[in-house]
């Protein structure tokens, strides 16, 4: 799918898009296999979502900084998590910590019906305001807690999770639909990839992958 966004946004440049173009080469060298995760990438100018000083390094392959302390994940770990989740068009999908709003789009791209939650107001408001401006009305954002999930929305045919999580957290699993996926990263200074799987109400299977490194998933909201 070809995605049109609207002309009220920062220049896309055939610069910006080249290298675009071999950061999307690079992630395939590393082994993302599929095709549509592989176009929505590189058809979305990761730039937009990062502070203008940082423009110029927006396609390597690294996390940056976004402000309260936070970051967006590096290109390779949304990939990543993205390929476990194997969402499919029109599924609901819900994202904890929405952060620059990136994960949220590329899931949009992917023409998921995407709920994504975040604890920062300030970040929050920065990424619903991009969102829109990028015409991903397919995203709702919302401040609050992502440990109790988004009953008033749920069941959830996937989750995923982009904050580091020091348990597997019970409402996500309680909130999957019967055959649904919960992708997040469990552990306290460094994580292993779970991917949930909900087998009936009650049996789950899980199965752990690689190690990653995210911000820690905390509780409450944090205003202004
Ligand atoms: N998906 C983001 C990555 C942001 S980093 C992106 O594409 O840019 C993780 C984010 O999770 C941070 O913004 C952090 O504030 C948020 N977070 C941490 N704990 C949370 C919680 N309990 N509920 C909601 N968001 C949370």
């Amino acid at each position: 799918m070809t995605f049109h966004f609207s002309n009220n946004l920062p220049a896309d440049t055939y610069r910006h898009k080249g290298m675009r173009r071999k950061l999307i080469d690079s992630l395939a060298e590393k082994g993302i296999k599929d095709e549509r995760i592989l176009s929505a990438m590189e058809q979305l100018p990761r730039h937009f979502f990062l502070e203008k000083a940082f423009e110029e390094m927006a396609y390597e392959d690294k996390p940056f900084q976004i402000g309260s302390q936070q970051t967006i994940s590096q290109p390779f770990t949304v990939a990543y998590q993205t390929q476990l989740l194997n969402v499919k068009p029109k599924e609901k999908v819900l994202e904890i910590g929405t952060g620059s709003g990136y994960q949220a789009a590329v899931l949009a791209l992917l023409e998921a019906r995407v709920f994504s939650i975040e604890r920062h107001e300030s970040l929050h408001k920065k990424a619903k305001a991009i969102l829109n401006k990028m015409n991903l009305g397919n995203v709702r954002c919302r401040l609050g807690d992502g440990w109790k999930g988004l009953p008033e929305f749920a069941p959830f045919d996937k989750i995923i999770v982009t904050a580091g999580a020091d348990a597997i957290p019970k409402n996500l699993k309680t909130q999957l639909k019967i055959g649904g996926i919960l992708v997040v990263p469990v552990g306290t200074t460094a994580q292993r990839m779970y991917k949930i799987v909900r087998l009936s109400k009650d049996e789950f299977e899980e199965e752990v992958f690689h190690q990653f490194k995210f911000v820690p998933m905390l509780k409450g909201i944090v205003k202004g």
